[in-house]
């Protein structure tokens, strides 16, 4: 990049594209041309282990999952993470009722993700298993070629700078929206959520036992369905949309053995979310 000097000799600038702009303009925006994102780990697949799906179950359902993470290992580098769960959903009540702003209760929910990171590295800590921060992320290569399984908490480290939202203090980008930003940073292979159901449906099967179960569908579908409740939060949708590297994600249900081997094999398994 070239070095100019003001008209006045007095200032150095450094040419370059967006020198001069706001970064705001729009027109400037749709002509500007950068090179396509970079796959930092495009071997490395993200699985999310649910909070309130999966880890807060315990027994009932961590060790087979754990069993099934271990076999896979071998196979595929796995990069976990993991979601809050109810005592997210119990504090976050808590902050609520004591009128608590946005940035608290997202804090209060990266500290509750966090302790299941600390409970799934436990679990995996004799093959390999091993809790990092979200400044690890860039060395990933190094834990995989050392043969370990990392375990990062899937909250996106907004914390205090969380987003408030119109209606709600809950923060809106929560464990999947985090474990989604982690795939598209490192364009990784796969972004899997393993939760407590098959995969999406028209409505919440808990709630509603005819709601019609969705194989595969596209962002775009879904976002036009405009369903009242989702299985991934709904940030997501447009993550995925607007992502460079990703075209997929997929949300299995860990509860039923032999699932995440099948979607880290790439087999469509549970529900599908397409570009
Ligand atoms: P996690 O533990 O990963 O945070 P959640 O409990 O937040 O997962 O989300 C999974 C739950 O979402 C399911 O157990 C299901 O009851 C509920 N849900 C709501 N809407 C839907 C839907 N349209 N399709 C499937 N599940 C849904
Ligand atoms: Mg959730």
């Amino acid at each position: 990049m070239a070095l100019i000097r003001e008209r006045d000799g007095r200032r150095l600038h450094v040419k370059s594209k967006l020198m001069g702009e706001s970064l705001v303009g729009k027109t400037f925006l749709d002509s500007l041309q950068v090179a396509p994102q970079e796959r930092l780990f495009p071997d490395v697949n993200i699985v999310k282990i649910g909070g309130q799906s999966i880890c807060d179950r315990g027994a009932k359902a961590l060790p087979a999952i754990v069993k099934e993470i271990v076999a896979n290992s071998k196979k595929h580098k796995i990069l976990l993470t993991t979601g809050g769960g109810t005592r997210s959903r119990h504090i976050y009540s808590i902050g609520l009722e004591l009128g608590m702003p946005t940035g608290i209760i997202a804090k209060f929910g990266s500290s509750v993700s966090e302790q299941n990171a600390l409970l799934v590295a436990t679990l995996l800590t004799p093959w390999g298993g091993i809790k990092i921060g979200h400044d690890e992320i860039i060395k990933l290569s190094t834990y995989f070629s050392q043969g370990c399984i990392p375990v990062m908490h899937g909250m996106p480290p907004y914390d205090y700078f969380a987003l408030p939202a119109p209606k709600w203090r809950i923060p809106i980008h929560r464990t999947d929206v985090g474990t989604l930003i982690i795939a598209d940073l490192i364009g990784a292979r796969s972004c899997i959520f393993v939760k407590d159901e098959k995969g999406l449906y028209a409505d919440d099967p808990k709630k509603n036992n005819k709601a019609s179960f969705i194989a595969k569908i596209s962002v775009k579908e879904l976002l036009a369905k405009h369903l009242d409740d989702l299985i991934i939060e709904r940030p997501c949708l447009e993550i995925l949309q607007n992502s460079e590297v990703l075209d997929r994600i997929q949300i299995i249900n860990g509860l039923e053995k032999g699932n995440l081997t099948k979607a880290l094999a790439g087999k469509p398994v549970g529900t599908i979310i397409y570009k």
